[in-house]
This record gives C-alpha cells, sequence and structure tokens, in this order.
C-alpha cells in the first residue's frame, strides 16, 4: 500500500486496530472495504462476490452473518476463498442474535477477522447488556477486534430516552438535530468503554456512527475524532443510487478525510438492479486517490470536451484506456513498483492538449474539429511521436504498456 501524501493526517487516530493482516488507525494507509449483498447461506454466490470486490481493491469485506446457516456457512465461504488465493481479511455483521450464533458456532468467530455489533442491535430491556457481554466476551476469546457500529436507523432508545430527559432538565435545551447527534456519539463512546471493562483491549475496537445526512456526518465524526483515540469507520449510511449517492458520499467523506478523521472508508451505494457491486469500491478508492491520500490505479485526466470537439473520437479514446488501464492493473500490480502512480491525459484538441499532456506520465491530444488529423503524444512532458490514421488507440495502448515495462522495476518477489 503507498501513500502518496501526507495531506491532513494529523488527527488520524493513534490506536492501531490489526483486522487480520490489515491495520486500521495509527500510521496505515486509509483502508477501502465493501460488503457484499448475497445471501451469506449461499456460500458459492458469497464467495464469488467477496472475490469480485477484493479483486476490484476491497482491502476488507463485511457479510452479513443473521441465521445459524450463515455462521455456518462462514467457515466454508473462508475455505472456498482460500481456493481461490482471496486472501482478504472477512467482517462479520451481527445484530440480535449475534451472541447465540457466535456461541454455536465457533469455527465463524474463528473464520472472521473482525466482528461488527451494532449497540442498538444487541437486544432489548435487561437482556441488552448480558448480550453485549457475551459478544464482547466472544471476541476477547477468539482475540478478534470489534467495530462498535452505531447507525441512526436503529439507535439505542433506551440511551435516546435518558439523553433527552437530560436535555429537558438544561436551561437551554439542545435541539433535536443535536441531540439526535449526541446519542449516536454516547452510544458508541459508552459502548466501547463498557467493552473495555469487560477485557476487550482498547487496541481491539473500532468505531463507526453512520447517518445518511452530510452535515450531521461531518458534526458526529468531528465530535467523535475529538473525544476518542480509536479507528474510525467512515461511511454514509444509505447513501442511495447513482450520481447522488457518490456525491453525497464523496462531500460528507472528503470534508472528514482532510481534516485527517478516517482510519477505513466504506461506499454504501445502492446499486442498479443487477448492478455492480465493485462499484463503491472503485468510487472509495478514487475518494482517496483524487485527494491525494492513497494511489490505487493510474489516473486518466480527460477534457470535458467543447464545440471543438464534434466527433466521439476522443471520449472513445479516455474510455478505451481508462478500461484498458483497469484490466491491466491488477497484473501490473503484482509485476511492477509504483505503478499506480502513472497518470494519463486524453484531451481533446489542441487548446489545452498539450499542455495537459506534458503534466502527465502520458498524454495525447486528439485532433479537434478542423485541426490537422494527427494526435501529439508526450511522455514526460516529452514530444515523442505523433499518432494519425485509424490505429491510434491501439498504438497509444502500446505506448502506455511499453513505458509500464520501462519505468517502473520488476518486484523482487515476481
Ligand atoms: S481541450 Fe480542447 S476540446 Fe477539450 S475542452 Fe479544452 S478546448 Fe475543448
Amino acid at each position: 500500500m503507498s501513500e502518496t501524501s501526507g495531506v491532513a493526517q494529523a488527527r488520524r487516530a493513534s490506536r492501531l486496530a490489526m483486522v487480520g493482516s490489515v491495520g486500521l488507525g495509527g500510521t496505515a494507509p486509509i483502508v477501502v472495504q465493501s460488503m457484499t449483498n448475497t445471501d451469506t447461506e449461499d456460500v458459492f454466490a458469497t464467495s464469488m462476490q467477496v472475490a469480485q470486490l477484493a479483486r476490484a481493491g476491497s482491502e476488507l469485506v463485511r457479510i452479513t452473518v443473521n441465521t445459524r446457516e450463515a455462521a455456518a456457512a462462514v467457515p466454508k465461504i473462508r475455505e472456498r476463498l482460500a481456493q481461490m488465493n482471496v486472501e482478504v481479511p472477512l467482517i462479520g455483521d451481527f445484530h440480535f442474535n449475534g451472541h447465540k450464533l457466535l456461541a454455536e458456532h465457533p469455527a465463524c468467530a474463528e473464520a472472521l477477522a473482525k466482528l461488527r455489533i451494532n449497540p442498538g442491535n444487541v437486544g432489548k430491556g435487561a437482556r441488552r447488556d448480558e448480550q453485549f457481554a457475551q459478544l464482547i466476551e466472544i471476541a476477547c476469546r477468539f482475540d478478534k477486534p470489534i467495530r462498535i457500529g452505531v447507525n441512526w436507523g436503529s439507535l439505542d432508545q433506551t440511551l435516546l430516552a435518558r439523553i433527552m430527559d437530560e436535555n429537558a432538565k438544561r436551561s437551554e435545551p439542545k435541539d433535536a438535530t443535536e441531540i439526535m447527534r449526541e446519542a449516536m456519539v454516547t452510544s458508541a463512546l459508552e459502548s466501547a468503554a463498557r467493552a473495555e471493562e469487560l477485557g476487550l483491549a482498547g487496541d481491539n475496537i473500532v468505531l463507526s456512527c453512520k447517518v445518511s445526512g452530510v452535515q450531521d456526518l461531518i458534526a458526529i465524526y468531528r465530535e467523535l475524532a475529538e473525544r476518542c483515540d480509536y479507528p474510525l469507520h467512515l461511511g454514509l449510511t444509505e447513501a442511495g443510487m447513482g450520481s447522488k449517492g457518490i456525491v453525497a458520499s464523496t462531500a460528507a467523506l472528503s470534508v472528514l478525510l482532510q481534516e485527517g478523521i478516517g482510519d477505513t472508508i466504506r461506499v454504501s451505494l445502492t446499486p442498479e438492479p443487477n448492478g455492480d457491486r465493485t462499484r463503491e469500491v472503485i468510487v472509495a478508492q478514487e475518494i482517496l486517490q483524487t485527494m491525494g491520500l492513497r494511489a490505487f490505479t493510474p489516473l486518466v485526466a480527460a477534457c470535458p470536451g467543447c464545440g471543438r470537439t464534434t466527433s466521439t473520437v476522443f471520449q472513445e479514446l479516455a474510455q478505451d484506456i481508462q478500461n484498458y488501464v483497469r484490466e491491466r492493473m491488477p497484473e501490473w500490480r503484482l509485476a511492477r513498483v509504483g505503478v499506480e502512480n502513472m497518470t494519463l491525459a486524453v484531451m481533446g484538441c489542441v487548446v489545452n492538449g498539450p499542455g495537459e499532456s506534458k503534466h502527465a506520465s502520458i498524454g495525447i491530444s486528439l485532433p479537434g474539429t478542423g485541426e490537422a488529423p494527427v494526435a501529439p503524444v508526450y511522455v514526460d512532458g516529452e514530444r515523442v511521436i505523433t499518432l494519425r490514421g485509424d490505429s491510434i488507440a491501439a498504438e497509444f495502448r502500446q505506448i502506455v504498456d511499453d513505458y509500464v515495462s520501462r519505468k517502473y522495476p520488476e518486484r523482487a518477489s515476481h
């Protein structure tokens, strides 16, 4: 994992929680995670989707564990992933019956690298504390970190009532939004304190407080970061579909990441029916990479096009090269050191094309309307060749391949 810069890292959690081989917090890079939407009881479908998410770059994958059959499936999923050479740590998501499932299926606890519990869904009334304690005891026994994941849709109602009572006694009561935020932060911090009292090491605790409003999320995480040093998992819950989900997640996460808040992120996109689940992984990577916090895959800069580009040639080339780089990246990442830092530019005409191309590792300016049908290519700021004719895309891909072979040294183990 490589960091591209030390942007705003001052407030990153000082504690480091190890989730399998992946570190959260401390000086570890910000980690991308995702979650399956398959039925966990379906070992084949879940293993395939975990593998897909991992291959797209998800460094942790969460799966729902909601039934006995799902708990029994977890070790089989782990086994199947091992057969596919997929080692991504799995996180089990537990609600209501988690204490029972884990007690009855120790192999499930063993196969998971982290347990996620929601303090609002651990149990009701007096059984809540007892079941929470059982979950913590299991985490301690198997030496597994826990994410205490508060969600505003399932906020602990007893705690909320207590905070509302306290508020009513104030001379200047807070409004409903402030109370909700306070209740979420309190739920996370009190649950973490209770887990430590029960014997869970502070280094085995990760916190999250997910809401669907951007301003709420920012306010809540600022408060959490002020008040604790546990690693924080960031994510806007129910972000939504398509561009709305991407924009809302990016807006919320970017503000916090820029302030050094957040040690692992998930972008909770609602996929289109039969849509690609890996999109949430790519968006999370792109947020981190465009902010200069990490590098995952070469970025392709492209101009938006304008009246000077009356054909679709340059959009097609930009798309073609972006797809090509994504396709080649799994192999390049294993074989070459630093290839994720390569930058590419595909520009629509000579107005800004050569200038932008010079800033990229490799840049090409396609001919705009009325310009000579030639495409100058710049490599590391120098004009090296001018492409023309019907095979520009293939020749440009070859230039990219040659650059990767020449510029990025082979990994020692390869
Ligand atoms: S580079 Fe050329 S085609 Fe692209 S937006 Fe600028 S002027 Fe338009």
